[in-house]
């Protein structure tokens, strides 16, 4: 059974869609997004070895050519990442999808379902696809987190056996797509509506600067897109206030959040197109 890189697993979350949830967080994006606040889950770690020198707990070993990683005796100081110049992080775990439920099983019952996110979930879509097995098999509600780059409409088993996506809604134009992610944003577009039509897509995210980036013209085209669903289904939309912890220089010097006003503003246009629950964080 393929095993996927975990980054964490977060046993109880009420931010990563409805009720009480375990989220789990794979490594590795195709995006490389300038806001991105986790830059260290964008690449898979290439056992170079040089971070072990900057872990002063011993939670780091570097054997055979190989990283290895010991989470009861790390502190989560960041020096690994911090002295990474592949911007990665040794600090993940190889699961396949029956170790990661076994971990899941134990926040039982006091969850609702489970939330996988990234980097980006579906790079791993055959791990993917078990843990959403197993965890439909116990019952439990499944969402995916994701950044529309997924052919999801030529993975229809993967469809089945989620529950609905939360998709990212980066950036309407397309040059400022690959300005902003490095990548176009025909297939995320392509998903917006294809989930919509599929009643799977749970909710839209957009993050929103001040500058560069054109979040009402997002707003305005979502809308468009999604027009005939609106009325019928309940799509949230999720304004997102971007923020500069954790950004890489140079975004991080050049990127600035929105206003309030701003926010408030948005949150209005996405009432007024038809979007029936409009979350501000
Ligand atoms: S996390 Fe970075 S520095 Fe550490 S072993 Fe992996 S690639 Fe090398
Ligand atoms: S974050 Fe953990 S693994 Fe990384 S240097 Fe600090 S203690 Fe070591």
């Amino acid at each position: 059974m393929k095993k996927a890189l975990v980054n964490k697993i977060i046993p109880f979350s009420c931010v990563d869609g409805p009720g009480n949830r375990t989220a789990v967080f794979l490594q590795g994006c195709n995006f490389s997004c300038q806001y991105c606040h986790n830059p260290e889950t964008i690449t898979v770690c290439e056992n170079c070895g040089e971070c072990v020198a900057y872990c002063k707990t011993g939670a780091l070993t570097f054997t055979a050519g190989k990283m290895s990683y010991d989470s009861s005796r790390c502190v989560l100081c960041d020096a690994c990442i911090r002295h990474c110049r592949k911007l990665s992080s040794p600090r993940t775990e190889l699961l396949s999808a029956q170790e990661t439920m076994e971990r899941v099983r134990r926040n039982m019952p006091y969850i609702r379902g489970i939330t996988v996110s990234g980097g980006e979930c579906t790079r791993q879509a055959e791990y993917l696809k078990e843990l959403l097995r197993l965890a439909k098999a116990e019952g439990l509600h499944t969402l995916l987190d994701s950044n529309g780059s997924y052919a999801f409409r030529e993975d229809e088993e993967l469809l089945d056996l989620c529950d609905g996506v939360m998709l990212d809604v980066k950036e309407a134009d397309v040059q400022l797509h690959k300005e902003l992610t490095g990548c176009d944003n025909q297939q995320v577009l392509d998903n917006l509506v294809f989930l919509a039509e599929k009643k799977k897509l749970h909710e839209v995210r957009t993050v929103v600067m001040a500058e560069h980036f054109r979040a009402e013209n997002t707003i305005l085209c979502t809308g468009k897109l999604l027009k005939s669903y609106l009325s019928e289904q309940n799509i949230r939309y999720k304004i997102i206030k971007y923020r500069s912890v954790g950004v890489r220089e140079p975004y991080r010097s050049r990127l600035v959040p929105p206003s309030d006003e701003m926010l408030e503003r948005l949150g209005k246009l996405a009432e007024d197109i038809g979007f029936k629950e409009i979350i501000i964080i």
